[in-house]
């Protein structure tokens, strides 16, 4: 008896992981799916779910090889679940989902003085060793009467969406830097960032204390001094 022919063409792919029908669909259109890239729209409804099952069957292999003995071990027969949710729908969820919807509004007042934002707690992970980035952000916008207008939430919003990733520090507030500019078109865009990088006090050198500050200067704080320094003498950094 041939079971083949009763096969109707869905289950053609039956058996190929949901992350390779995701990738092809990504290499297909030429576009990037480093750490840091969001992929959300390579992704099709129902589909999160199943990554969510493939990391946790993935992760229970990790487990295996660490030699834990996840059938008995009461404290980790549901790990590789949770690791699975927090990468997939937590952590790194600015990966796999669109970016929020941010309602722009024209700026009617022609609001031209400098605006600072912050400081907004980021969460991330770094990149090479997916261990957290923890740190703050502050944001200094220079509108202009063309400048769009969006509520102050909203920053940390798309901050968070960003955050959500492996990241590098130094490209992450490049890419933050470019969605601002994109959804408000300012004079003037500035960010710092400042974070722990966790890797360097969980592993490695083990210091606690030592913090990564960064900033991106668009427009006119690269062409002011004056405005830049004033930015930087309002934000309240240390502790
Ligand atoms: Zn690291």
């Amino acid at each position: 008896m041939n079971t083949q022919s009763t096969m109707n063409p869905t289950d053609a792919d039956e058996g190929t992981p949901v992350s390779v029908k995701i990738r092809e669909r990504i290499q297909a259109s030429r576009k990037r799916f480093h750490a840091n890239d969001n992929i959300a729209q390579f992704i099709e409804p129902g589909e999160l779910a199943l990554l969510l099952d493939e990391v946790e069957d993935k992760m229970k292999g990790v487990l295996n090889s660490l030699v834990i003995d996840i059938e008995h071990d009461h404290n980790t027969d549901n790990t590789a679940r949770r690791v699975a949710k927090m990468y997939v729908n937590e952590v790194f969820r600015g990966r796999y989902v669109e970016a929020p919807t941010i309602t722009e509004f024209p700026n009617v007042g022609h609001l031209n003085e400098l605006m600072i934002v912050g400081p907004i707690i980021v969460r991330s992970a770094c990149s090479h060793h997916f261990c957290p980035v923890i740190g703050k952000i502050w944001i200094g916008v220079m509108p202009n009467e063309h400048t769009n207008v969006i509520g102050l939430s909203k920053y940390a919003r798309l901050a968070e969406w960003i955050m959500g990733r492996p990241q590098i520090q130094e490209e992450a507030v490049v890419q933050l830097a470019d969605l601002i500019q994109e959804k408000t078109q300012p004079d003037g865009l500035a960010i710092v960032m400042e974070a722990s990088h966790y890797c360097m006090a969980w592993r490695g050198v083990k210091d606690m204390d030592s913090k990564m500050i960064n900033s991106v200067m668009r427009g006119v704080f690269l062409k002011d001094p004056t405005l830049r320094r004033e930015f930087l003498s309002l934000i309240p950094r240390k502790g």
